[in-house]
């Protein structure tokens, strides 16, 4: 074949490809367009998943009369106009792609009047072939509607997952952003129903709207020279998610939820940093989901630092003044299966998960050892690991932590000889465990994982029998460890029911 141009409505199919995935890439980029608007009321219909319907209405600016072909025209944007702009770039969109993609693999329309204009203009694309332009009466603001995307590349269409999973990944999308605009009111209309109507609020208030079931909030923060950063845990909302925003930007970056999963568990967590624009670079995805900083470390030890100091939830028992009239004395009622200490404490009955509360209370009294004297080693008949030239370096930078760990060894010849392990760790697999700490961009959270591995296997389990004094120190000590309300591993310890609860249910004033 010889080399010739491509013609347009081909190049934007293929770009297509690249930033409309899925329903919930479009939902994605409509909102953000709402969001650069400056609308403060966004409401959103899905139908089938968004693979019939993905409505997006804002009360925004709107777009100028003259301007609205140009929207939907490729590398057209009203955003940014050299590229010094996108280092310092506050809108969520800058490169022009979106709409031009959406409407060529789509039945899409757009609504748009801004406040000078008595008229609005409605504007019609289908597949990316023009079909109508013409005045409309309009509130100020926009609309726009993409029906039966991928229409015309089946091929694609077929690629689309089921419509369950779909919405699934539309309400995920919806959640992240509306948790970051708590300030803006959002509803989220699918399949005819009301999912969601918000209204504007604080941030934890919004977060409870949109997570009735959780019980408790915690909450992380930390700040210094690179930045910002605070967040919250839900720890029973257990779904292994969280979201991190950058400078509001929702984004991806595996390292960064790694530290932070080691220290919040399978609860759900959302995380919110700020930093100066230039340390980020938002300019790695055409979908700017992924990010990069142009200094990683300071970055991962900021966040180190605010989940480590996270408010010490206490673990609500001294929290409420109105419940002083209940006895603040522990009432041990017993053991259910084994498996549960049942307890009453100022006004609720707890459940306690006899494992995991004994579980996080070694995983501490590990830490501590760790951090300060190091924790007891065993000898072993000496085991031998080869290592490359760029191992034997990484193992120079993470050498000391780990003969606090309890590891003892040497090296000789490039290889690294175990002659004693942490006390306790015997049935583990020491090899795959060092190898683990050596190749980690992260080595210290992977000691840290470990640590809660052996914090596990010495801990009380579930089915052993506990005395009445047995359980009295484990509740003593357990009530005195740092978080008593998560196991390492991020389960909560246990469940309670308040007793006024339990009036309400058996009709007691
Ligand atoms: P980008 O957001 O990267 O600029 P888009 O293709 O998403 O590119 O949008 C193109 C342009 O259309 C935007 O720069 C903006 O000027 C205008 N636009 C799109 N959606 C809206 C909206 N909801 N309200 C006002 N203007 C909009
Ligand atoms: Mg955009």
């Amino acid at each position: 074949m010889r080399i010739k141009k491509l013609p347009d409505s081909l190049i934007n199919k293929i770009a297509a490809g690249e930033v409309v995935e899925r329903p919930a890439s479009v939902l994605k980029e409509l909102v953000e367009n709402s969001l650069d608007a400056q609308a403060d009321r966004i409401e959103i219909r899905i139908e089938k998943g968004g693979k019939r319907l993905i409505e997006v209405k804002d009360n925004g600016t709107g777009i100028h009369p003259d301007d609205i072909l140009k929207a939907v025209n490729r590398y057209t944007t009203s955003k940014i106009s050299c590229i010094e702009d996108i280092y310092s770039i506050e809108s969520y969109g800058f490169r022009g792609e979106a709409l031009s993609s959406i409407s060529s693999v789509s039945v899409f329309s757009i609504i748009s009047r801004q406040a000078d204009f008595p008229l609005g203009k409605e504007l019609i694309i289908e597949g990316g072939s023009f079909k109508h332009l013409s005045d409309t009466g309009a509130p100020v603001g926009t609309a726009v509607r993409v029906r039966n995307l991928f229409f015309n590349l089946p091929a694609r269409e077929r690629f689309l997952k089921s419509e369950k999973t779909e919405l699934k990944h539309i309400i995920d999308f919806f959640l992240r952003y509306a948790i970051y605009h708590n300030e803006i009111y959002f509803r989220l209309n699918v399949d005819g129903k009301d999912m969601y109507i918000l209204n504007p609020s604080e941030r934890e208030e919004r977060i409870k709207d949109l997570f009735p079931k959780a019980e408790q909030i915690l909450k992380f923060s930390a700040e210094d020279r690179t930045g910002k950063v605070y967040g919250y845990i839900l720890p029973d909302i257990r779904s292994g998610k969280g979201y991190i925003y950058i400078n509001g930007r929702p984004v991806k970056n595996s390292i960064l939820s790694k530290i932070i999963r080691s220290k919040t568990g399978e609860g759900f967590y959302m995380l919110f940093l700020e930093l100066p624009p230039y340390l980020v670079d938002f300019n790695v995805h055409p979908a700017k989901i992924d990010v990069r900083f142009r200094k990683e470390k300071p970055v991962y030890e900021l966040i180190k630092k605010a989940v480590e100091d996270s408010e010490k939830p206490g673990i609500y028992f001294s929290l409420s003044q109105q419940k002083k009239k209940y006895n603040r004395e522990f009432k041990i009622l017993g053991q259910i299966e084994n498996t549960f200490l049942v307890v009453y404490y100022d006004g609720e009955v707890y459940f306690i998960d006899q494992h995991v509360a004994s579980e996080r209370i070694n995983y501490e009294l590990l830490m501590k050892k760790y951090k300060t004297q190091g924790i007891s080693s065993i000898k072993i008949p000496k085991q031998k690991i080869k290592l490359s030239a760029t191992q034997i370096e990484s193992l120079g930078n993470v050498k000391e932590l780990l003969v606090r760990a309890g590891f003892e060894f040497y090296i000789e010849d490039g290889n690294m000889h175990i002659t004693g392990i942490p006390q306790n760790a015997e049935n583990r697999d020491i090899k795959g465990v060092i190898n683990r700490i050596i190749n980690s961009d992260y080595p210290e959270t992977e000691i840290e994982t470990f640590i809660g591995e052996l914090a596990c296997d010495i801990s009380i389990e579930a089915g052993d029998i506990l005395s009445d004094e047995e359980v009295k120190n484990l509740l003593k000590v357990w009530l005195e460890t740092d978080n008593p309300n998560l196991c390492p591993h991020g389960r909560p310890i246990y469940y309670k029911i308040p007793v006024e609860n339990i009036k309400k249910k058996v009709g007691r004033r």
